[in-house]
């Protein structure tokens, strides 16, 4: 099969595309029929050295262009990726498997608004003065230096863009390696950059699976390792990280709670249930999987939650009517189905879907459970796919109570009527972005990431600049320096 704006090969480095056979090859394989699309090698040692050593050189050159020249490449790039959004999407669509319907509104876009954000503010990247008497501090705002880069399959562009851009803003390089799972969409990013001007070794791609990753997070050469990913992988990376003093972001999991008070408007709230559980198969890190719906309504919620469910259009997900498609992987939803068979063991009531469908790729229906209680297990961990558990509740303190009890802190969401309470209850929720009367927005203006083990450091939004730069403090003296002796 050939689909439009294909890679021509496994890894971007120095500004050209890079093949090396030698690296153990990696099937890509699309999920809406379970085909193999394509191949890449993965990065041997040979490769990886080629990629930090370009992105190494490049940094000094492009740290010292001005913020204003670095700032046009990043927004000419933004540019690019939006007039080729199409194919962009039919290839976010055959890597991921979520509809085009989707990737056409969310990923190519989103990765654009990210690139034309940090170049706009990449010319406004300053330092402060401070006045000390007659003596003075002036701050120089730096860059890192080298930042490796490691996405999980989800949001491939959207996730290459998000770390790339703020990273490039500061005068950074960068080294990105994808998701194994979904190799391609990065190369295109760094196509695009690269077209729009970026210095060839400015943004790399080099794939492989977590033994990349772990060389790259290991390399004297790094100054800076951000991840999205799950907890554990987090754990591993971090402690890696330590070990050279690196900064990080890490962007992880979830187990996100969504509470549906008695006043709530049942429609709004329904469809933030949706969002926050069916976008992309479920498969979004945010996702708010524990719907705490008040007692009174939960019958209500629930019949209209299956009337609208019923109205999706699951299928072939390149087709623009196409709202629901398969999981990422085979892998995945073999994931997902043994957490739906635990739901049913534990004794959480089925109230729409459950099954894989009958037809080829990994295509498995929305799923809801209701009657959960908090210790179930899928109540508790990260099922990462379209599995819905509606818990219920009667007293504000004690959903408060629920809902923050778990390791996570990514997101969290609120539907009520009442001003002070959803106020209240956002201040209360332990988590990184809360969401009063919708769910699941991320629009690169405001600050993205998780507490608690569900990450360290934010995406988007100024506070990035904080995670893609540093401040030296450079003191003035004016007058004669004394000393003890
Ligand atoms: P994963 O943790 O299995 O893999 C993430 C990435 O880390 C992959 O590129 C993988 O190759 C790499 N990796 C694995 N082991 C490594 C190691 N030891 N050293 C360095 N790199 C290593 O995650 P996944 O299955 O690809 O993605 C799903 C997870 O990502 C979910 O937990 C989801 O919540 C999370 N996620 C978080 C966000 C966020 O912004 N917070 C966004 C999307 C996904």
């Amino acid at each position: 099969m050939t689909y439009p704006t294909q890679p021509t090969a496994s890894h971007f480095i120095n500004g050209r595309y890079v093949e090396d056979r030698d690296g153990a090859p990696i099937d890509v394989i699309y999920p809406a029929t379970g085909e193999v699309i394509g191949q890449v090698h993965s990065a041997t040692p040979v490769i990886i050295d080629q990629a930090l050593d370009a992105a190494r050189s490049a940094q000094a050159a492009w740290a010292a262009m001005t913020g204003t020249e670095r700032g046009r490449i990043l927004r000419r790039a933004a540019d690019i990726m939006r007039e080729r959004n199409h194919d962009l999407s039919v290839l976010e669509t055959y890597d991921t498997g979520k509809p085009y319907q989707e990737t056409s509104v969310v990923d190519a876009t989103s990765g654009a608004d990210a690139l034309e954000y940090f170049g706009g503010m990449a010319a406004t990247l300053t330092g402060e003065h401070i006045q000390l008497g007659e003596d003075w501090v002036y701050t120089r705002r730096e860059p890192l230096g080298v930042c490796v880069g490691i996405g999980a399959w989800n949001y491939p562009t959207q996730i290459a863009s998000w770390k790339g851009a703020p990273a490039l803003a500061c005068g950074n390089t960068m080294v990105f390696k994808p998701s194994e799972t979904t190799p391609l969409c990065a190369l295109k990013v760094a196509e695009i950059l690269h077209e729009a001007g970026a210095p060839a070794g400015v943004y790399n791609v080099v794939q492989g699976l977590g033994d990349v990753g772990a060389a790259l997070v290991s390399d004297g050469r790094v100054d800076k390792v951000s991840l999205t990913g799950s907890v554990p992988t987090g754990r591993k990376v971090y402690a890696a990280a330590a070990a050279g003093i690196k900064h990080v972001t890490m962007e992880l999991g979830g187990k996100s709670p969504m509470i549906v008070f008695d006043d709530a408007d049942v429609e709004n709230a329904v469809s933030g249930a949706i969002l926050g559980n069916f976008y992309s198969s479920g498969q979004v890190c945010s996702n708010g999987t524990r719907v705490f719906v008040h007692k009174t309504i939960k019958e209500a919620f629930l019949s209209r939650l299956s009337e609208r469910l019923a109205t999706a259009v699951i299928g072939d997900p390149q087709d623009p009517d196409t709202s629901f498609g398969p999981m990422v992987s085979e892998r995945q939803m073999g994931i997902v189905m043994d957490y739906i068979a635990k739901g049913q063991d534990e004794g959480a009531r089925l109230v729409y879907g459950g099954k894989r469908l009958d037809k080829n790729g990994f295509y498995l229906e929305p799923t809801v459970f209701a009657d959960v209680t908090d210790d179930m297990t899928i109540a508790r961990e990260e099922i990462f796919g379209p599995v819905m558990a509606v818990l219920d509740f009667e007293d504000e303190d004690d959903v408060m109570a629920r809902a923050n009890d778990t390791e996570f802190g990514l997101a969290a969401g609120v539907f009520t009527r009442d001003l002070a309470r959803a106020h209240r209850v956002a201040a209360r929720f332990e988590a990184g972005t809360c969401y009063i009367n919708t769910y699941n927005d991320a629009p690169v203006e405001a600050p993205f990431g998780g507490s608690k083990q569900s990450g360290v450091g934010r995406e988007n939004s100024k506070a990035a600049i904080e995670h893609y730069s540093q401040l030296k403090s450079v003191y003035v003296r004016m007058g004669d320096l004394e000393a003890p002796f």
